[in-house]
C-alpha cells in the first residue's frame, strides 16, 4: 500500500548548540537542504487536504508523496521557514495553539527549554496569503488523552471556532498537543468536525488508518541529509497500535 510521509517539525532557526529535546528543533541550514532534497529528488508535496483525499481513497496516493507539517506556530516558521518552502512552492500545514496566538509557547519552561515566541494574528493572516494552512493544536496545549468531556470539547471545538473566527474560513484539520490522544479525543475531535488528525506515532500515513489518527516522521535537529532521506523513506511500518474509530456499515457504505 503507498504511504504519504508527513514529516514533523517544530522549531526552524539557528539552533546548533541545543543539547536536550532536539527533536523539536531543525538547524536552519539543514533545513534549506532537506527542502531542496525534496525537490530535487521530486517528490511530491502534499496539502493536508490532498493527504485527507489519498487516505480516504478519493485520490491516488502520488509517487513519493510527502507533507510537511509544523507544530505550535512558532514565529521562526515566519522568519526561517516560510521563506524555503516558498522557494519551492511547497505547501505546509501549520498547527497553532489558539489560546496562545502572539503570546509565548508557555509549556516549554516546563522542559528546560526558552518560551520562545508563537505567530500572532498578523503573521497567521499573512501565511494563509501565502498559502499556507493554519490547522489546530487545541486550545492550551495540554495532552488530550484522560481529559473529561466538557475540558476536551472546549480543547477541541473551543480551538477551531477560535482560529475559524481569527482567519475567517474553515479549519479542518487538528494535531493532538504532544502526539497525546485517545479513543475519547479522537471521537471528540471528530465531533468538533475535523476531518484529519495527526499524532507523534511514527509511520507513514495510509488507508489503513483512522484519518484523525494518522501517523508522522518527526525530523530532529540530528538528521543530516542523509538520515533525514532514510527518515522520509517510504518502506517504514508503524510501531506500536494507532488509535482507530470502529467501522459501521450503513446503507451499504462503511462510516468512521
Ligand atoms: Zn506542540
Amino acid at each position: 500500500m503507498n504511504g504519504i510521509s508527513i514529516l514533523m517539525y517544530h522549531q526552524v532557526g539557528d539552533f546548533r548548540r541545543v543539547k536536550a529535546h532536539r527533536a523539536v528543533f531543525c538547524h536552519q541550514r539543514r533545513f534549506a537542504a532537506q527542502m531542496a532534497l525534496l525537490k530535487r529528488l521530486r517528490c511530491s508535496v502534499l496539502t493536508m487536504d490532498q493527504v485527507l483525499a489519498c487516505v480516504a481513497g478519493d485520490l491516488a496516493v502520488p509517487p513519493r508523496a510527502v507533507a510537511i507539517t509544523f507544530d505550535d506556530g512558532y514565529r521562526n516558521f515566519y522568519d526561517t521557514a516560510l521563506p524555503q518552502l516558498q522557494r519551492h512552492g511547497f505547501p505546509a500545514t501549520v498547527y497553532v495553539v489558539a489560546a496562545l496566538v502572539g503570546r509565548t509557547a508557555a509549556w516549554l519552561p516546563a522542559d528546560g527549554l526558552a518560551a520562545a515566541p508563537l505567530m500572532d494574528a498578523a503573521h497567521l493572516r499573512a501565511i494563509r496569503r501565502a498559502g499556507i494552512q493554519v490547522g489546530s493544536h487545541a486550545m492550551n496545549h495540554l495532552p488530550l488523552a484522560g481529559l473529561a468531556a466538557d475540558r476536551l470539547a472546549t480543547e477541541l471545538a473551543g480551538s477551531r471556532a477560535a482560529l475559524e473566527d481569527l482567519l475567517g474560513e474553515p479549519v479542518r484539520h487538528l494535531c493532538y498537543p504532544y502526539g497525546s490522544h485517545d479513543l475519547a479525543a479522537v471521537e471528540a475531535a471528530a465531533r468538533a468536525g475535523y476531518a484529519s488528525g495527526v499524532t507523534c506515532q511514527r509511520g507513514l500515513a495510509t488507508r489503513a488508518f483512522d484519518p484523525l489518527a494518522l501517523p508522522r516522521k518527526a525530523i530532529s535537529l540530528g538528521d543530516d541529509l542523509l538520515g533525514f532521506w532514510w527518515k522520509v523513506g517510504f518502506k517504514h511500518r508503524p510501531k506500536g497500535v494507532a488509535v482507530s474509530r470502529p467501522l459501521s456499515l450503513e446503507g451499504g457504505v462503511i462510516h468512521r
